[in-house]
């Protein structure tokens, strides 16, 4: 561990420290709807910090984009500004922290990157600079250095590669579930299935939350609803306008290691797991038609029938073989679609709704590189009523701009 990881590490732990400590959350009743991995993170660290917390999930703990994610833990070039940019970084630390006090496996080998077009591979170059620049472990390696690394890997006539060596790979139904057991351990109630369906009164203070369950008494209400259309507008009554792209993930059946990093290769995203898993993620996402448009209106998780699903896997691994031959003959274990929580200009959606103070929002993408971190600082501003300045980018209240950043 090099001097840098080191300071991030201790900053971390020390942040960790102070969410634990009972404070003014004690007896706060805090309802968390969303068991995402975001939902699950503010329910770890409310409960830590003493909140009565009720997590309810109007499906089950990570069933939407915890589960159909790629989970690839990561502080990379795509992580702009600076501002975002550190905030990853920290997730990054923030894991090492909940990796240990939480027993959740994660591979930290880090990732390998490359691009079919010279011009962003003339672009990589640069961004892996910038990322020197601001203290990520990155650089271009040459292709000689490649197979000692990747044995299994075909790189093709590639010249260059960019390895960010800080980055790793969680499963993230396993970490999301690991929050919530962690959260009722001390004390949190997890419901589901039990959709939030309004929020009373209207106006002034919160006083409760009506469910599908019934009516749960609370003082704040954090809405972790990722992906859902409308949830701001309806329990916050504040709009944000996202950009949801589904994105689809297979896993293969177990086998002998073929990979040892996170490999991101011209139209395919590759990682193994530590039960031998492979998980493959699109990066161009499948072909756009008028019955794939029809099919996607209603936003489901779920392939039509298993045999759509294993077209589509069959898909991404005909391209995933074109890099690792020793996929061939490979069986799928699973295949889902996933609709990333993608605020319209990139960034996460962080803070107490302007309509409604008691009700604050926390909706993203990268979410699973942020919930460490972001679940920290949220329930210190939830629980003791505190306004982080490093949050102040991402306010709900600030103008939406398009920015594409994945
Ligand atoms: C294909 C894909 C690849 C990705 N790759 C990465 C990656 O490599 N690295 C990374 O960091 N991020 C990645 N992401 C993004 C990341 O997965 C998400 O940002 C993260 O999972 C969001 O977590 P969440 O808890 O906010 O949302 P979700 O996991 O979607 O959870 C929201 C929950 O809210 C519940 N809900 C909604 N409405 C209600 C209601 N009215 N009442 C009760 N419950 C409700 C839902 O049932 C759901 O369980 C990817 C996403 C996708 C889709």
């Amino acid at each position: 561990m090099n001097r840098r990881t080191l300071l991030k590490l201790l900053a971390a732990v020390s942040l960790a420290g102070c969410s634990g400590r009972e404070s003014a959350a004690k007896g706060l009743r805090v309802v968390v709807a969303g068991a995402g991995i975001i939902g699950a993170s503010i329910a770890y660290h409310l409960a830590k910090s003493g909140a009565s917390v009720t997590v309810i999930d109007k499906q089950g703990p990570a069933t939407h984009a915890s589960r159909g994610t790629f989970a690839w833990i990561n502080a990379t070039w795509a992580k702009q500004p600076r501002h975002y940019h550190a905030l990853n970084q920290d997730g990054l630390a923030n894991w090492k922290v909940l990796q240990q006090s939480l027993q959740i496996p994660i591979r930290w080998n880090g990732s390998l990157e490359w691009f079919d077009s010279a011009a962003k591979q003339e672009k990589l170059v640069e961004q892996i600079a910038e990322q020197i620049e601001w203290g990520e472990r990155a650089r271009m390696l040459s292709a000689a250095e490649l197979p000692a690394l990747e044995p299994n890997v075909e790189f093709g006539d590639v010249q260059q590669v960019a390895f960010s060596e800080n980055d790793g790979a969680v499963d993230p139904v396993m970490a999301t579930r690991a929050l919530l057991s962690a959260a009722e351990a001390m004390g949190a109630e997890i419901r589901y299935p039990c959709a939030l369906t309004g929020v009373s009164p209207v106006s002034g203070r919160v006083s409760a939350v009506e469910t599908s369950l019934g009516t749960i008494r609370t003082d704040r209400l954090v809405l972790a609803t990722g992906a859902e259309q409308g949830a701001g507008i309806q329990f916050a009554g504040v709009d944000i306008p996202q950009r949801s792209a589904p994105g689809i993930i297979a896993f293969s059946a177990p086998t002998p290691r073929l990979l040892n990093r996170i490999i991101v290769a011209p139209g395919i995203h590759m990682h193994q797991r530590g039960d031998g898993r492979l998980v493959f993620g699109e990066q161009d996402g499948a072909p756009q038609n008028e019955a794939h448009s029809m099919r996607l209106t209603a936003r489901p998780n779920e392939f039509p029938t298993r045999v759509i699903a294993e077209q589509h896997a069959e898909r991404m691994l005909a391209v995933a073989k074109r890099f690792v031959p020793g996929i061939a003959g490979l069986g799928i274990d699973d295949v889902f679609i996933g609709w990333r929580p993608l605020p319209l200009d990139g960034h996460p959606v962080l803070g107490a709704s302007p309509a409604r103070r008691d009700v604050y929002l926390a909706i993203m993408h990268s979410g699973v590189s942020l919930a460490p971190i972001v679940g920290q600082l949220v329930a210190h501003e939830v629980s003791e009523g505190l306004t982080i300045d490093r949050l102040d980018e991402y306010r709900p209240d600030r103008t939406f701009e398009f920015v594409r950043r994945y």
